[in-house]
């Protein structure tokens, strides 16, 4: 039995004890034992069943670390510039109750609040100018 690789049509190899890194955010991974079909051309995989949920809890480990560093992250900023979650909700325009979520990680904080907390975090004289916006 052979395969062709779904991404690049090359030929792909079956593997039972696989090594692959698991990369996220700058974090790494090693997962071991991995069986599938690997593409020798590209990095294409193709796990078996117990091997894609090993691969997967992985990720989602780095992703929850990730998440983790995150919400320390804005809570340091939040505590740092001397504003409460209220004060801080209202800074970078979301509701009242949306930056206590952020911090306990009940949702995710978009990607624009978080490049402008760190904005802040570096210019704190700023922060009067953000809130007059
Ligand atoms: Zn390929």
């Amino acid at each position: 039995m052979s395969r062709i690789c779904p991404q690049c049509a090359a030929e792909m190899k079956q593997e039972e004890a696989r090594t692959e890194v698991v990369n996220y955010e700058g974090d790494s991974l090693i997962v071991s034992g991995l069986s599938g079909w690997f593409c020798t051309a590209c990095d294409e995989a193709l796990f078996d069943d117990e091997s894609a949920l090993r691969y997967g809890a992985a990720g989602d480990t780095l992703i929850a670390k990730s998440h983790a560093r995150q919400q320390a992250e804005i809570r340091r900023i939040r505590k740092k510039l001397g504003l409460t979650q209220v004060e801080a909700g209202q800074l970078v325009g979301v509701g009242k109750i949306a930056f206590s979520r952020y911090e306990r990680g009940e949702s995710q904080a978009p990607g624009p609040l978080v490049k402008l907390l760190r904005l802040v975090d570096r210019h704190p004289e700023l922060v009067a100018e953000v809130r007059a916006a």
